[in-house]
């Protein structure tokens, strides 16, 4: 397996304030770094560098992405008032924000995941991780959003379609993939599949919902219950996500990988564990398609690096390191009522008309 890291994507600089918040808060002692920034992707870097892992990677040089492959999927006027707003410390969102640094970032972050997408497409490996920042899957063609500026997983998804492939995006960020949804909303060739906690819009550049009514033909939104954890995601990857891609047929797979549902994450309200995502990683290598990885959330960076390193070792087939606070207790009560409903949206799917493989429902 390859990564792919370049680095200029430590140069975007999200400052301080409370938490996500940027600004003074002068009832606030210690303001807190931004969560979103660029300790979390050098400790992500070591764990891989350092890890027991290291010795199955190797690792390669990413570029900066050029203004006409940004155009792919961000209009043109958005990606001039971006790179405008990027001259100086700004928000361009309640807790999205730019500055000097961040035009770089925001070039070498897209320009590193196509790096990652022309490994795979010239078939140097079959699996490639973009360890970029900042994330991308919530931006859209015209509007940034949760820390997301350029949409890399969609940029991946959209150059692979151009070159005739039939790709699929699986997204499991504790967040819902708005931006890529919108991206290919009109693009029946391009399967976008979410897999996230029940958080519904959240301000004026989210207006999406995330939940089974915006699945169609070729989007597959899985709304799971705040709580749930590892069995709830195996069972959503088993039971939809894993189905819905055999069934559109992908040759080519996009993964948003976030670490935002992990158990200690404070902003998702998730409780995976090293154990879940190792598992991810390995129902990911299972499909054995032609895959690229892009960094996206994870914001308790230790326990984030820690399911990131778990999430290699499943895509590696590997068992490595253990987790030592996996105690967090997993309640999968809710899982049977989500997984139905987001099945019941699917209307012209015949995986989900049938009953889940194995579990004799319907
Ligand atoms: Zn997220």
């Amino acid at each position: 397996m390859e990564v792919f890291w370049h680095d200029a994507c430590l140069g975007h600089d999200t400052g301080a304030g409370l938490w996500e918040l940027p600004g003074r808060w002068d009832w606030l002692d210690v303001a807190e770094p931004h969560p979103e920034n660029a300790a979390r992707l050098r400790t992500f870097r070591h764990a891989l560098r350092h890890g027991p892992v290291a010795p199955h990677l190797t690792w390669s040089t990413g570029r900066f992405a050029t203004d006409e492959e940004l155009a792919r999927v961000h209009t043109r006027a958005y990606l001039d008032r971006l790179r405008a707003a990027c001259a100086r410390p700004t928000s361009v969102e309640v807790n999205t924000v730019v500055g000097p640094g961040s035009w770089d970032a925001i070039r070498a972050a897209a320009g590193t995941a196509l790096a990652a997408w022309e490994a795979v497409a010239a078939g140097r490996t079959r699996l490639a991780y973009a360890l970029v920042r900042p994330p991308g899957h919530h931006a859209q063609p015209d509007l940034p959003d949760g820390y997301c500026l350029v949409n890399n997983a969609a940029l991946v998804a959209e150059t692979a379609r151009r070159a005739g492939r039939r790709v699929a995006v699986l997204d499991w960020d504790v967040h819902h993939g708005n931006g890529t949804q919108e991206v290919f909303r009109d693009a029946p060739d391009v399967l976008t599949v979410s897999v996230h906690m029940r958080h519904g819009p959240w301000g004026a550049n989210h207006a999406q919902t995330g939940g089974p009514e915006e699945s169609g033909p070729a989007n597959v939104n899985v709304e799971l219950s705040l709580g749930a954890g590892d069995l709830a995601y195996r069972r959503a990857f088993e039971e939809v996500a894993l189905p819905a891609l055999a069934e559109f047929g992908a040759d080519c797979l996009v993964c948003a990988s976030g670490f935002d549902g992990s158990a200690f994450d404070p902003n998702g309200r998730h409780n995976l564990t090293a154990a879940g995502y190792r598992w991810i990683g390995g129902a990911v290598a299972g499909l054995g398609l032609p895959t690229v990885l892009t960094q996206e959330g994870g914001y308790l960076r230790g326990y984030a690096a820690l399911c990131l390193h778990a999430l290699v070792e499943g895509l590696l087939g590997l068992e490595l390191l253990e987790d030592p606070l996996a105690y967090v207790p997993d309640d999968a009560q809710l899982v049977d009522a989500d997984l139905a409903r987001a099945r019941s949206a699917l209307t012209g799917w015949a995986f989900a008309a049938s009953a889940p493989a194995g579990r004799g429902r319907a």
